[in-house]
């Protein structure tokens, strides 16, 4: 069962950007995180591990986040801050993103199986809209890229591109998008959705426990922090390794073949 705490309104954290419309008669919303679990590489890793401090570093800060030893949004920052300061401009980044991303080659296929479902989908992501926004568009063209929901953190850009710093949605939370709050509202609806989420890291450990169902990635390259943290804590999910996997659970709750309760029991 999701975390059924009542949502008290003063908690909510102050946001510096927007936030879509919620999708108020929708039976079910699929929320999912992006680096990592939609595409195949986490795009703010790959920066880190190739023109930041590089990965041993990164590695042992997302062990530290994980400990509860630093903030997430702390340690992020520290991540993107040793990109800028070796001097890549941040269009340097977006375009070395675009040619070296990809994305989990079961996502379109979701996709538009949601779409043809009435299944919303949004993006809730820890990284900065313009990177984001630049290596969807170029994987899944602009027409659909374009429709899709993305709630995420963004940059501050000065100098024509040579200085620039993520500028956190949730400056005062620990998270800095705290993307438990793309999830909460739609538990105080009339008609309450079935909520999915997709995620895979330290970043989502906020959403997880708000999710019906959770969906945690399982990738080859072994940095399964969510799947970590979810077995020690006993948070009941999914484990999945594509989008084609994790469709033909959604497809079974959707078309009410199987409940959600029934899915989690099964565990697959
Ligand atoms: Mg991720």
């Amino acid at each position: 069962m999701p975390d059924q705490t009542p949502i008290d309104p003063a908690s909510r954290p102050h946001s510096t950007l927007p936030y879509p419309p919620i999708y108020k008669d929708a039976q079910f919303v699929a929320l999912s995180d992006w680096d990592g679990t939609i595409t195949m590489t986490d795009s703010n890793d790959f920066l880190t591990d190739n023109l930041g401090f590089g990965l041993e570093k990164r590695r042992a800060l997302n062990i530290e986040v994980l400990a509860g030893k630093i903030t997430f949004r702390d340690a992020f920052r520290e991540m993107l801050q040793s990109v800028a300061a070796n001097g890549v401009p941040f269009n340097e980044c977006v375009e070395l993103l675009k040619k070296n991303i990809k994305l989990d080659p079961g996502f379109k296929d979701f996709y538009r199986w949601c779409k043809a479902h009435a299944v919303p989908v949004v993006i809730v992501s820890s990284g900065m809209e313009p990177t984001l926004r630049g290596v969807l568009s170029t994987l899944l063209g602009d027409d659909e890229a374009s429709e899709i929901d993305v709630i995420c953190n963004s940059v501050v850009v000065e100098d024509g591109g040579k200085k620039w710093d993520i500028q956190y949605r949730h400056p005062d939370s620990g998270f800095g998008h705290d993307k438990s709050w793309a999830i909460l509202p739609y538990r105080e609806l009339a008609h309450r959705p079935t909520l999915f989420f997709f995620g895979d890291g330290v970043s989502d450990l906020s959403a997880a426990k708000h999710a019906d169902l959770l969906f945690v990635k399982i990738k080859d390259n072994g940095e399964n922090d969510l799947a970590s943290y979810c077995r020690t804590h006993d948070i009941p999910h999914i484990e999945f390794k594509s989008f084609h996997d994790a469709q033909a659970i959604v497809a079974d709750v959707v078309e009410h073949r199987r409940t959600v309760q029934e899915v989690l029991q099964e565990g697959k």
